[in-house]
């Protein structure tokens, strides 16, 4: 899926520093450094960092929770509902994989659920409602719409012209969900403005004027390793970190 740095990487070199050793090194290090993007482009909330730890044992998250990380994102279902068991009920889970509506209620069990990134059809935001509605939970569940921003065929999501149908279908037939933004993967782009960023800019100021809501209302998360610096700016509220954290995955 990822594809690798190509020939125009030099001017743009968004590795992290030398990363220094262990999780909890390397978290505080990413930390830093999305405050200082913060600060440098002025930003009124510091973005979120969602620290993904797909295929990572639970004692590898521990160390970043012992430092002081709180909202973790998983890709695969039973990964998920298997690893909340064994940390702490203060994380907050961001489920970040492709979803299949028959596996809702599943994700929904998971008592610390904080939010899905990656609902990509009204299917699959109906079956979220259902299995949350039937939770009995104090608060509604927060969704990101995906958007497929690359168009290629490999990445999941809603095609930016879908997105205001899939986000009126949350908002209108969903009672038991939070529209909280738009989400996407992208492409790698060495580029200072890179494509898909830009159309994810684009679509949350369409969607902004279509449900007639304030822009800075709609949250972006965009950003992984490799390319979570640009994303900060261009506006990226809530990044998705793994292997700079957790090291490379098998
Ligand atoms: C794996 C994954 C990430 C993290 O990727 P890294 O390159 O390891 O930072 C972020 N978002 C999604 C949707 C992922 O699947």
């Amino acid at each position: 899926m990822r594809v690798s740095p190509s020939t125009a990487q030099s001017s743009h070199v968004e590795a992290a520093p030398a990363a220094p050793a262990g999780v909890a090194a390397r978290l505080l290090a990413v930390r830093r450094r999305i405050a200082d993007l913060a600060t440098e482009f002025s930003r009124a909330n510091t973005p979120r960092l969602v620290a993904v730890s797909k295929t990572k044992d639970a004692a590898t998250v521990r160390e970043a929770y012992d430092a002081g990380q709180r909202v973790f994102g998983e890709n695969y279902v039973t990964e998920l509902v298997d690893k909340a068991r064994l940390l702490p009920e203060d994380c907050q889970w961001h489920f970040i994989g492709h979803l299949q509506s028959n596996k809702a209620r599943l994700l929904c069990s998971v008592r610390n659920l904080a939010c899905v990134e990656c609902v990509d059809s009204a299917k699959v935001a109906t079956a979220l409602d259902r299995a949350w509605g039937s939770c009995d939970r104090a608060q509604r569940l927060r969704v990101f719409v995906q958007v497929n921003s690359s168009g290629e065929d490999s990445k999941f999501g809603v095609a930016p012209d879908g997105v205001g149908n899939v986000a009126r279908h949350v908002r209108d037939a969903c009672p038991n969900l939070e529209l909280v933004g738009l989400m996407t993967i992208g492409a790698l782009d060495y580029s200072p403005n890179p494509a898909c960023f830009e159309r994810m800019a684009t679509c949350r100021r369409m969607l902004a004027a279509e449900l007639d809501v304030p822009e800075h209302s709609l949250e972006l998360s965009m950003g992984m390793s490799a390319d979570y610096e640009t994303a900060i700016r261009m506006g990226s509220t809530s990044v998705r970190v793994g292997s700079t954290i957790f090291g490379k995955r098998a």
